[in-house]
């Protein structure tokens, strides 16, 4: 079974384009955006497409690559007072003389959609509901969930453990009680732990290293992979021979990166209407 997150993220944004509609105005998310890397100027801008999509207001803040630390903040601060922007998002990597985590410390953790603000990285790990996840790993147990894979007592194995899939995930798969482990560049014997997992979750941007004799029969295996490599997007996974040992599986484009960009008009959303009603 191949685990559509193109087809499953169409649906969530009929669903929100649907509750959008009946918003008094509308939702609004704002995006920075330094320097120019080219991967994050398309990212930014698939983001603007999809917020115009389902009805939502969107801009990208474009600062300057030498752009100073003093000039990020006074912007972070302007945003976090207009009434207008319920979502902001700092795209990632900034250049090497910005701090990425100081400056996410300085977005309105109210309007962190990403999921990348201390408290709200916090409130996850305690397991309260009134923060917000980040988008990728709320896509994936989305994905799973729509796909009627159950969460609950599973042993899922997560290779990869950054703050933005691996450790989040973690704590979004504890609180839907499966049993997690989590690996890394460091892990002895990878291949035993993941060919043990009912869920294999590949987070390590290295196209194509999770094998065959990786994955365990029958299991599930969701690729977060994405790596450019000849103008092609390939997943850590290597799909074409991977996909006839487990039961189900993500493609690499279509699989968990539209349901990161659903997830993130989904935050916007839950923000927009926590706000309306505080
Ligand atoms: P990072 O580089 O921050 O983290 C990679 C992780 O993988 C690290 O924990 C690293 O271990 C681990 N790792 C690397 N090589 C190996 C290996 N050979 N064996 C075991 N573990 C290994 O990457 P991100 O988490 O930011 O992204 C991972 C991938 O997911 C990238 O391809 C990225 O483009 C993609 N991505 C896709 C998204 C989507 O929406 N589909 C969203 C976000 C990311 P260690 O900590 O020891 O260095």
């Amino acid at each position: 079974m191949i685990l559509s997150g193109k087809e499953i993220s169409a649906h969530i944004r009929q669903e929100i384009a649907g509750k959008v509609s009946t918003f008094s105005r509308k939702p609004g998310l704002a995006m920075i955006l330094v320097g120019t890397h080219a991967p994050s100027q398309t990212y930014v801008e698939a983001k603007k497409r999809a917020c115009e999509e389902v009805g939502m207001f969107s801009k990208i803040i474009r600062l300057e690559e030498r752009v100073s630390e003093e000039e990020l903040l006074k912007t972070i601060a302007t945003l976090n007072r207009d009434s207008q922007i319920d979502g902001i998002l700092l795209q990632s990597p900034l250049p090497s003389h910005l701090n990425m985590q100081h400056a996410i410390s300085k977005i309105d953790p109210e309007k962190d959609v990403d999921g990348f603000h201390p408290l709200n990285m916090g409130k996850l790990l305690l397991g309260l509901n009134d923060g917000f996840v980040p988008c990728t790993p709320l896509g994936i147990v989305e994905l799973l969930k729509r796909s009627q894979i159950s969460l609950t007592g599973a042993h899922v194995v997560i290779v990869g453990r950054s703050q933005i899939v691996g450790k989040p995930l973690a704590a979004l798969m504890l609180q839907h009680d499966s049993t997690v482990t989590i690996a890394h560049s460091k892990t002895k014997n990878l291949s035993t732990l993941t060919s043990q997992a009912d869920i294999l979750v590949a987070a390590m941007g290295k196209p194509k290293a999770i094998t065959v004799e990786m994955v365990g029969q029958g299991s599930i295996v969701v690729d977060v992979g994405i790596t450019r490599q000849d103008g092609r997007l390939v997943g850590d996974v290597d799909f074409e021979n991977v996909k006839n040992k487990c039961k189900a599986l993500t493609p690499v484009p279509g699989g968990v990166g539209p349901m990161t960009i659903a997830m993130l008009l989904q935050n916007t959303c839950t923000s927009f209407e926590r706000r309306c009603a505080s």
